[in-house]
């Protein structure tokens, strides 16, 4: 793949794929992965395992490199008909990528972008993370025997995800500060002391979460009209429009989605942007929200994102804390889909855009839910509280399980 480079997406200037460098050397602006339209089409692909490695071809790693593999992505799209109904419009999928190894889509750009750092010859990775991220960059350094760091924003992260990064053995540090704060820590930290740095401000994460857009295509046989993303970091939304242009520069499509972006109403300086039509972000200096996979209120990749809604003539919004756990109940009991509070923000914002006229009644709608619910429990005992105790005897038991007593499901 001699013809892979790295791009600015401000000022064009190019530069070598294995230059380990996460920002322009001219201006400063973000980089991503080019390379000339593959030759491949989905008959190929399907002679292959479903999930990220399926679409080799458009992945620009080179050949012969040492894949770092769990086996991710090829996540299940769920026809989720009760849901549709709930929200009102009359076909809704959702991608479950909560179905990853370690329960996020972060292991579809972790199999990329750490098998880019074995090649690169680093000996060490490192991110700041709400939580998925290090957990998933934990896995794949176990994996691949590198050393992992993880910078965390204290008392900020979802235990299941803190007990993931510690078990796979990352050396993990609590700053007493936000994401934001971590963030610009750890890339300090990588620039001079030459650790591999693996935010979603490296391009080559992007080039592994991008396959979603390829799988989507392979498992509904066509395109839908809106995906619908919860926005954080801005990088996976970015990644799946990414993936439809390329698919339509290799002829393999004709048309591309609206994509929508959704952000928690306490962390949204993207979707602020955009309603005030600005040309550039003001960040959120304290981003509060129960969704903290999206708790970020100065996202790196903000540029990529604007640029995905609006070359998609796409959608974006903000949807309450409130909103946020209704529809993580709602996913949870009318579909049987366990999602964290941050992936049913793209279903909470479609119910409102269905709701308000934005997106027409009759569209067919693919929703992002990009974590598992066990990533969270204790989000999950705050919203749905402790089960109650009884003494052992059957006549206790029978007086909770009168028909009276029964959950009522919505109808
Ligand atoms: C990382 C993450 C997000 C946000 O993705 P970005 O690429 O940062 O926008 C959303 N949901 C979950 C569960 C995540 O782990
Ligand atoms: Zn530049």
């Amino acid at each position: 793949m001699s013809d892979v480079r790295l791009r600015c997406i401000d000022c064009n200037a190019e530069f070598g794929h294995d230059e380990v460098i996460y920002s322009c050397n001219e201006c400063g602006g973000l980089l991503e992965v080019c390379m000339d339209a593959p030759k491949a089409t989905f008959d190929d692909f399907s002679k292959r395992a479903f999930g990220v490695w399926r679409y080799r071809e458009l992945i620009p790693i080179e050949e012969g490199a040492e894949i770092v593999t769990l086996d991710e992505g090829g996540t299940p799209l769920y026809r989720c008909d009760r849901l549709a109904k709930w929200a009102g419009v009359r076909s809704l999928f959702i991608k479950y990528e909560g179905r990853n190894p370690t329960g996020s889509f972060k292991d579809r750009g972790m199999t990329v972008g750490v098998t880019k750092a074995k090649s690169l010859g680093s000996k060490a990775v490192a991110c700041a993370s709400t939580g998925n991220t290090s957990a998933s960059l934990a896995a794949y350094a176990a994996r691949s025997g590198l050393t992992c760091y993880v910078i965390l924003p204290s008392g900020k992260v979802a235990m299941g995800k803190l007990a993931q990064a510690l078990m796979h053995g990352a050396k993990v540090i609590s700053v007493k500060g936000n994401f934001d704060q971590a963030l610009k820590l750890v890339m300090d930290i990588s620039r001079s002391m030459g650790i591999y740095l693996l935010n979603s401000i490296n391009p080559w994460r992007l080039e592994g979460q991008k396959t979603l857009a390829f799988e989507l295509v392979d498992q509904l046989g066509h395109v839908p009209e809106v995906v619908a993303v919860p926005m954080g970091n801005c990088g996976n939304i970015s990644a799946i429009w990414k993936g439809f242009v390329e698919l339509e520069g290799a002829g393999l499509i004709r048309e591309k989605p609206r994509m929508f972006g959704v952000q928690a109403a306490g962390a949204a300086p993207v979707v602020e942007m955009l309603r005030k039509n600005l040309e550039r972000l003001s960040p959120v200096k304290a981003p509060e929200t129960v969704a903290t996979a999206i708790r970020i209120g100065n996202p790196v990749n903000w540029p990529k994102a604007v640029n995905a809604i609006r070359s998609s003539s796409g959608l974006y919004d903000s949807v309450t804390d409130d909103e946020i756990i209704e529809t993580q109940k709602m996913i949870a009991c009318l579909e049987g889909i366990g999602v964290e509070p941050a992936s049913a923000a793209s279903v909470a914002g479609v119910r409102k855009a269905v709701l308000s006229g934005s997106i027409p009644k009759d569209s067919e709608i693919v929703c992002v839910c990009t974590g598992h619910l066990l990533k969270d429990p204790e989000e999950v005992i705050s919203v749905c509280g402790k089960p109650i105790e009884i003494p052992p005897d059957l006549k206790a038991v029978s007086e909770m399980i009168r028909p009276e007593k029964a959950p009522q499901l919505p109808a």
